[in-house]
């Protein structure tokens, strides 16, 4: 079967140049310059990827960004405390704290704290219970990548018979919420978890497979019905002796046995991963604008 690849990294630069041009208007007219704000604790190699990402997307936006450093040994008290000046701090439109935190310090706490006003990437339990009864709110960055997607290549989610693998607070459950909907996916929706009986099955008869596990090629050709959508969230680092980094980037599915299967899959990288960041960028473009709440 012919796939067609959708193609994360071009709709994503698409999406950012419609901003910017935005963002320029508004700073034409006088009005104020987004500014997303980033804290960063400890020197993970995928946080500072993601973080250094980020500051990038901001430039390429027009926003101003601001990176806050700590070491690992940061204490939850120092960071609750930066997160309550990031609060108050009336230039900073929308901040994140990147996850993982250390073990020492509890990431629900530091989720709690962020004004849900400011939390553009959708993690407070605000947002997630907006998001949950159809209100608008910051939908959590990956999930409405995910979403951006589906609809930018016009395919068809209503009705459709979805099943996600992956349960995580920031991506399968609230893809699961947002396919369920009917303002969003329309979709008939499974979600499958580590503990799910036939997992092979229920992928088999999905219409739309979206695979968040991070387990590397995971789905195989056998657990995809012709012509799915499937698209992969999964990214885990794999050691690969060929790049100078020593390691590449792997996906949920076997893309190569899976491919010829589908109606439109995404690639790992330059699928979901550049979607989430650029959906940061819309949400704190939405934060600016005080499109949500006051
Ligand atoms: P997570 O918090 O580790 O959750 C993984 C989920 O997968 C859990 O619900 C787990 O089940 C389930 N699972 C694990 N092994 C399984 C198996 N063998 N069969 C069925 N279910 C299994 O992960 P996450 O944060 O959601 O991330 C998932 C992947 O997406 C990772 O590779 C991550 O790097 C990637 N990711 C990518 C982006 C992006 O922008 N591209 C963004 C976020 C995450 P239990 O609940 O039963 O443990």
């Amino acid at each position: 079967m012919e796939y067609q690849l959708i193609d994360g990294k071009a709709t994503a630069t698409a999406i950012k140049q419609e901003i910017a041009e935005e963002v320029e208007a508004i700073v034409a007219a006088g009005g104020k310059q987004p500014h997303l704000a980033a804290v960063l604790v400890g020197h993970d190699g995928g946080s500072e990827t993601y973080v250094k990402n980020k500051v990038i997307a901001c430039e390429q936006c027009g926003f101003k960004s601001t990176l806050i450093r700590f070491e690992a040994d940061v204490t939850e008290e120092e960071l609750l405390a930066c997160v309550d000046k990031l609060n108050k701090d009336e230039d900073v439109d929308g901040f994140i704290v990147q996850l993982p935190l250390p073990k020492h310090i509890d990431e629900q706490k530091i989720i709690m704290a962020v004004d849900y006003r400011k939390d553009v990437d959708g993690f407070h339990p605000i947002n997630v219970g907006r998001m949950a009864i159809g209100l608008p709110c910051f939908i959590s960055a990956t999930p409405l990548g995910i979403l951006t997607l589906l609809q930018h290549y016009h395919i068809e989610t209503s009705g459709k018979k979805c099943v996600i693998l992956g349960r995580s607070n920031i991506v399968g459950k609230p893809m699961a919420q947002l396919m369920m909907q009917k303002q969003y996916g329309d979709s008939t929706v499974t979600v499958c978890h580590s503990r799910s009986k036939d997992l092979k099955k229920e992928c088999q008869e999905a219409d739309i497979i979206i695979a968040a596990i991070g387990r590397p090629e995971f789905v195989t050709a056998d657990m995809v019905k012709p012509g799915a959508v499937v698209i992969d969230v999964g990214t885990t680092r794999v050691e690969d002796k060929t790049r100078k980094s020593g390691f590449r980037l792997c996906g949920d599915v076997k893309f190569d046995e899976v491919a010829p299967l589908c109606s439109f899959i995404t690639p790992v990288p330059g699928g979901v991963g550049p979607m989430t960041i650029c959906s940061l960028m819309k949400n704190t473009l939405a934060a600016g604008k005080k499109e949500y709440y006051k």
